[in-house]
């Protein structure tokens, strides 16, 4: 009790608010500093997803959530020559654009529908990767599931009824078909993955794909054999 009355002197009220303001800005260069590793977490995620051959030219998108703020992908935009400026700044709650004349993937109604009904993630990729995305069109969920999505903490990848690109329509869909997992089929387009940062939805989208490719080996001996 004796440092409250303390603080009720000048001086101690004074010793105070500079505490305060030295802590709110460490707290806000905590913050660039977050920020900053998580874009460029975007941009190499979006480099490594073309080296993958995971997307092709400027189709996919990749976003990380920090805070009430996320940043996300640029539409019709290369990734080998996206910079950090590039990324578009959202606010996660609204959904409206921080940053003026700003061109956000299509896809943004997307990564919101999930950020919002999964407070667990904080980064989300979507992809048209070939096998995946093959699968997708059979509108059933990814079999068989190898201990691969387990090990990797993705869980079951189940296929979202189809809708048009960029619509609320596949928000809603996707994020219910979603459900705990860490990937989701998009009926008829695509794949959807989320993880705790940029990386691990990274990793998960690289093994859906690896998964979709043994899914289809699995079942090619059946295609055009005996019935
Ligand atoms: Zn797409």
């Amino acid at each position: 009790m004796a440092t409250r009355s303390a603080s009720s002197s000048p001086a101690a009220a004074r010793a105070d608010a500079a505490e305060r303001s030295r802590v709110s800005t460490d707290r806000a260069n905590d913050g660039r500093r977050g920020w900053r590793r998580r874009e460029r977490a975007i941009l190499a995620a979006g480099r490594a997803l073309i080296a993958d051959g995971l997307v092709i030219g400027t189709v996919g998108n990749v976003s990380a959530r920090h805070g009430s703020e996320l940043r996300i992908t640029p539409t019709r935009r290369p990734y080998e020559t996206m910079r950090r400026r590039d990324l578009v700044r959202v606010d996660s709650d609204s959904g409206a654009p921080l940053t003026a004349d700003a061109r956000p993937s299509r896809e943004l109604p997307l990564h919101l529908a999930v950020y919002r009904a999964r407070p667990d993630v904080a980064a989300v990729i979507h992809t048209h990767s070939v096998y995946a995305t093959a699968w997708s069109f059979l509108d059933a969920p990814l079999e068989p599931a190898l201990e691969d999505l387990d090990y990797f903490g993705i869980g079951p990848v189940r296929t979202a009824a189809p809708a048009p690109p960029g619509s609320d329509e596949l928000a809603r869909n996707v994020s219910q078909a979603l459900g705990g997992s860490n990937a989701v089929l998009l009926g008829h387009h695509g794949v959807l993955t989320t993880g705790g940062s940029v990386d691990e939805a990274l990793v998960a989208a690289r093994v859906v794909e690896h998964q979709a490719r043994i899914a289809w080996l699995v079942r090619a001996p059946a295609v055009g054999g005996p019935r």
